[in-house]
């Protein structure tokens, strides 16, 4: 039996597990996000526990919060970079952990491999180009291109894209420290709660918050699929937990695109195009499982 380990390293906290498959967990265990040194430590000590207790791992699949470089050709690869959440800029995340446990360690973002995981096992079995965006404490999106997780440059960074602001309408000025009012600004969970002054999850379905959100999150919608031509978007986030908000943002990606693209999976099958995560809220951990597992068996 081989094992595999994966690390969700987020912002808030870090899952661990490891795991011979998507439905044999052998363990897992989850903490807060201190400082680097305590937290990467915490992790490890998790990891040597496990290893000791079921054998060898044969690689850990780091699927952490960004912005990161996931490039393994770059001196920095591995690396947190410029996050702007104190103590953690520019914090090399894969090496402790590939020399604590000299094994191959896979790192890419949470959301790339949220979307490994859901193409193997969840939203998107069967299709090759497809998107995972997530709508949280941030907003950031993943993407499968050609069979392949987008990289190129960095990686995606779906939630900095800026969509019409209205500022009538919302004087809201965003939340974002690069941006302002970027769509992450404007949409992620923070954004709302700092819009209405109140946690966004106790904000009730007819607020009118959620009209607003569901526009931004089209407007943000819309260029991935002129640009990327995805044959899926999935939808995952503590903010898409709101069950009324998906059936908005079809609806408005559909009169957004004004019957320009006329694929029948999208025109004549929105809930089968935009849709929520197939593993939930298990998308991070078995994404950073997923990236292990292709480490090791391509
Ligand atoms: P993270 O992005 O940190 O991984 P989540 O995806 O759970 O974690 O996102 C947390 C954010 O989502 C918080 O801003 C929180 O207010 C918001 N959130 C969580 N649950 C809900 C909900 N049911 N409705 C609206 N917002 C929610
Ligand atoms: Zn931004």
């Amino acid at each position: 039996m081989t094992l595999w380990a994966g690390m969700e390293a987020g912002g808030t906290k870090f899952v661990c597990a490891v795991a011979s498959g998507p439905d044999t967990m052998l363990a897992e265990t989850r903490f807060p996000t201190t400082t680097p040194d305590e937290t990467i430590s915490r992790a490890i000590a998790f990891l040597r526990e496990q290893r000791a207790a079921h054998g060898e791992i044969a690689a850990v699949g780091i699927a952490s919060f960004g912005p990161v470089d996931p490039n393994p050709a770059s001196p920095t690869f591995g690396y947190i970079t410029t996050t702007p959440k104190p103590g953690w800029a520019h914090v090399d995340l894969a090496g402790p952990v590939r020399e604590a446990l000299g094994v191959p360690v896979a790192f890419d973002t949470d959301v790339n491999g949220a979307a490994l995981a859901e193409a193997r096992w969840g939203a998107a079995r069967g299709l090759d180009t497809f998107v995972y965006l997530t709508v949280g404490t941030g907003i950031g999106g993943g993407a499968m291109v050609n069979g392949k997780l987008l990289h190129g440059l960095m990686h995606p960074e779906m939630g900095h894209v800026f969509v019409p602001h209205d500022r009538a309408r919302d004087p809201f000025p965003g939340i974002c420290p690069y941006h302002a009012d970027c769509l992450e600004g404007l949409a992620s969970g923070p954004a709302l709660e700092a819009r209405c002054g109140r946690p966004a999850d106790t904000l009730p379905p007819e607020h009118p918050a959620w009209e607003l959100e569901a526009d931004y999150l089209a407007h943000g919608l819309v260029p991935q699929i002129y640009i990327l031509s995805p044959q899926r978007i999935i939808l995952g986030g503590g903010v898409m937990d709101q069950a009324h908000l998906l059936p908005r943002i079809r609806e408005r990606v559909l009169r957004l695109l004004n019957n320009y693209i006329r694929q029948p999976t999208l025109m004549e099958d929105i809930d089968g195009f935009l849709v929520s995560p197939g593993l939930g809220n298990r998308a991070g951990v078995l994404g950073a499982i997923a990236l292990a597992q292709e480490a090791t068996l391509g």
